[in-house]
């Protein structure tokens, strides 16, 4: 039976401490851990976009007074990012030093490519050593609502022990689902992901959450909880129903807990009426940014996370410019075709869309592409520069 324990009031390291003291029961001497933290994005401290500083610094405590054998903290950020950069914004960097722990960009630990058993959508994922090298990963996510996953969490935030590039792999499957009705592409990208790289144990950071367009451009959500559990799975589906969803909302969590054959009924919970504490979360999905933002179109054909921060981002600091026109449609992904360009201005955004270039249509190149960059060639209506 997996148990789940929710932590709540003190200081945030106080409640990793304690929250981690409450699953973890091997002796950590014996031990080499991973602190797989979410600094998928470059932001500000505990402002929900990645794992709050002090919630390490709680785990850090708790393993070196129990003189862990080595001890790790280390993320791989989306494409675009700079791990080092994000990791040192997040504050991360700092609570590494100030403790004497390595803290590391995982794709700095090399690369090995992981056969998946029995592949849904992929049979192969290149992934960072650093996560198959130690005898325990910790997964240690910052409460978010996602706009294509629904949230993201201790299973998703495995998403970044894929190496390198081979992030946005999950992102670009150019096949059907097997049931589109269960779950996209991504989810069962996610639930193949599982099969190689399932997190040991999770501590997940409700200090302070994420609501609305995230992973990126939601706002902050002062939830002042953290979990932790040695069943990731009993974590994430305790988490969702802390951010106000019921347990069957998620996509991705529900083809994992089918994989698994886990009965959520079999999920102790402590303490049993921690629903106290729980908050409805505001959700976006890319239907909802359509409709907050009628122009500039979107087509989105197969992009990835990077692209999808870029664009939330653009939205975010430049919408107001286009409420009353230029007309225009934005072109993501490396899927999208000729028939795709069409309405307005029509800006192909991102090196994946290159191939389409041609037809007076402008290009703003990236990988990520620059929000700033992106407003700048649609008032140009032409590609500014190569
Ligand atoms: S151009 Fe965009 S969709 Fe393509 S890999 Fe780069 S960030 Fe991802």
């Amino acid at each position: 039976m997996p148990d789940v324990y929710v932590v709540q009031g003190g200081s945030p390291a106080q409640m990793a401490y304690d929250a981690i003291s409450q699953v973890f029961h091997e002796d950590p001497a014996e031990l080499s851990i991973l602190l797989k933290v979410n600094t998928g994005f470059k932001g500000p401290a505990a402002s929900g976009l990645c794992t709050h500083p002090e919630v390490v610094r709680g785990l850090i405590r708790y393993f070196k007074e129990r003189n862990t054998k080595q001890l790790y903290v280390g993320d791989s950020s989306i494409v675009g990012v700079d791990s080092m950069e994000a990791l040192k914004s997040a504050g991360i960097w700092d609570v590494c030093q100030a403790e004497g722990v390595q803290c590391l960009n995982l794709d700095d630990s090399g690369m090995r490519e992981q056969e998946i058993p029995d592949p849904i959508m992929v049979s192969r994922l290149k992934m960072s050593n650093l996560p198959f090298e130690v005898d325990r990963v910790i997964s240690v996510p910052v409460m978010k609502t996602h706009m294509y996953a629904g949230v993201t969490l201790s299973i998703k935030n495995m998403k970044g022990c894929l190496f390198q590039k081979d992030k946005t792999r999950l992102h670009r499957i150019n096949q059907a689902p097997p049931d589109i009705h269960k779950g996209k592409c991504l989810d069962y990208g996610i639930v193949d992901l599982t099969k190689v790289c399932y997190p040991d144990y999770v501590v997940t950071d409700g200090v302070v959450a994420m609501e609305g367009f995230g992973p990126s451009g939601g706002t902050p959500v002062e939830l002042g909880v953290v979990l932790a559990s040695d069943d990731a799975l009993s974590a994430d589906l305790t988490a969702i129903q802390l951010m106000g969803m019921a347990v069957d909302d998620v996509p991705h969590l529900n083809l994992v807990r089918e994989y698994r054959s886990l009965h959520v009924a079999d999920i102790r919970v402590h303490p049993a009426d921690y629903l106290k504490w729980a908050r409805r979360f505001r959700l976006a999905s890319e239907h909802d940014l359509h409709l907050h933002y009628p122009n500039p179109r979107v087509v989105d054909k197969g992009a990835c996370s990077a692209c999808h921060a870029a664009m939330v981002q653009f939205f975010r600091y430049h919408h107001q410019e286009y409420e009353n026109g230029p007309e225009a449609t934005l072109v993501f992904g490396g899927d999208a075709t000729a028939e795709d360009c069409q309405g307005g201005r029509v800006v192909l955004v991102g090196n994946c869309t290159a191939k389409l270039r041609g037809e007076g249509r402008a290009f703003c190149k990236g990988c990520p592409p620059v929000p700033s960059q992106i407003a700048r060639t649609i008032n140009a209506g032409t590609t500014l520069d190569d």
